[in-house]
C-alpha cells in the first residue's frame, strides 16, 4: 500500500519571521499515521526548518539539487549538503525549473540519480503545458519527460516519488478535475509498472487546496499532493493533509 504523502513546495517565498510562524503551526498540528507530511523550503531556510521540525511529524526537503556530487559548480547545492541539514526529499524537474532554467528531462533524471546516491528521495515533477494539453499531447509529453527516469531501473523507481503537475493548473486556481488527473496518473502508473515498479507514489499538484483535496485523493492512482500556494498557510496545508 502507498501511504498518502502531502508535500508543500514553498517556492521562493517566506522569510525568517513568517517561516517561524508557519513551521510552528505545522509542527503543532495533529499527527496522522495515515498521512506523511513534508515541506520543501528554500535552501537558506533548511537550517531553520530542521530546528523547528526536529522530532515532529513533518519532514523537510529542498526544491532542487545539483546533478554533481561536489566540485567547481558555483551556486549549486549537492545532495550530501541537503542530507547534512536533515532533508529527506528533494524536488527535481519542477516545471518552473524546466521552463525558466532550461532543465532537460535527462538533466532531471541525472539529478534524481544524484539525490538517490546521496540518500534523498527525489520527487520527479512532470506535466504538460496548456498548448500541449489542447493539442491532445498530454500522455506523450509525460512519457517523454519520464523516459530517462524510467530507464533508471526498478530499484531506483521503487524509491522515488513522481508528481504530476499540469503547468496550466499551477498557481492558476484552476486545478485539474479529479477525473482528468486520474486519467494521467493511471497512464503514469502503467508506465512505472511496465518498468517494474508497482509501489511508486504519484502525487498530483496544481491549485490543490483544502476544498478540492478530498475529491482528488478519492481517485485510485492519486497518492497525495504537491502543494504550492496553499502550503504557505499552516491551517490550510493541514486541512489538505486531513482531507
Ligand atoms: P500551486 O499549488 O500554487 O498551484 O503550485 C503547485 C506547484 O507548483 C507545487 O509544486
Amino acid at each position: 500500500t502507498r501511504t498518502r504523502l502531502v508535500m508543500g513546495n514553498w517556492k521562493m517565498n517566506g522569510n525568517l519571521a513568517t517561516n517561524a510562524e508557519l513551521l510552528a503551526g505545522l509542527h503543532l498540528g495533529q499527527p496522522d499515521p495515515a498521512v506523511e507530511l513534508a515541506v520543501c523550503v528554500p535552501f537558506p531556510y533548511l537550517a531553520q526548518a530542521s530546528v523547528a521540525l526536529a522530532g515532529g511529524h513533518v519532514s523537510w526537503g529542498a526544491q532542487d539539487v545539483s546533478a554533481h556530487a561536489q566540485g567547481a559548480y558555483t551556486g549549486e547545492v549537492s545532495a550530501s549538503m541537503l542530507v547534512d541539514f536533515g532533508c529527506r526529499w528533494v524536488l527535481v524537474g519542477h516545471s518552473e525549473r524546466r521552463s525558466m532554467h532550461g532543465e532537460s528531462s535527462q538533466l532531471v533524471a541525472d539529478k534524481a540519480v544524484a539525490a538517490l546516491d546521496g540518500g534523498l528521495v527525489p520527487v520527479v515533477c512532470v506535466g504538460e503545458t496548456l498548448t500541449e494539453q489542447e493539442a491532445g499531447q498530454t500522455n506523450q509529453v509525460i512519457a517523454q519527460q519520464l523516459a530517462p527516469v524510467l530507464a533508471l531501473g526498478t530499484e531506483a523507481l521503487a524509491k522515488i516519488v513522481v508528481a504530476y503537475e499540469p503547468v496550466w493548473a499551477i498557481g492558476t486556481g484552476r486545478s485539474a478535475t479529479p477525473e482528468q488527473a486520474q486519467h494521467v496518473h493511471a497512464a503514469i502508473r502503467a508506465s512505472l509498472a511496465g518498468a517494474g515498479s508497482q509501489q511508486t507514489r504519484i502525487l498530483y499538484g496544481g491549485s490543490v487546496k483544502a476544498s478540492n483535496a478530498a475529491s482528488l485523493f478519492a481517485m485510485n492512482d492519486i497518492d497525495g499532493a504537491l502543494v504550492g500556494g496553499a502550503s504557505l498557510v499552516a491551517q490550510e496545508f493541514l486541512r489538505i493533509a486531513a482531507a
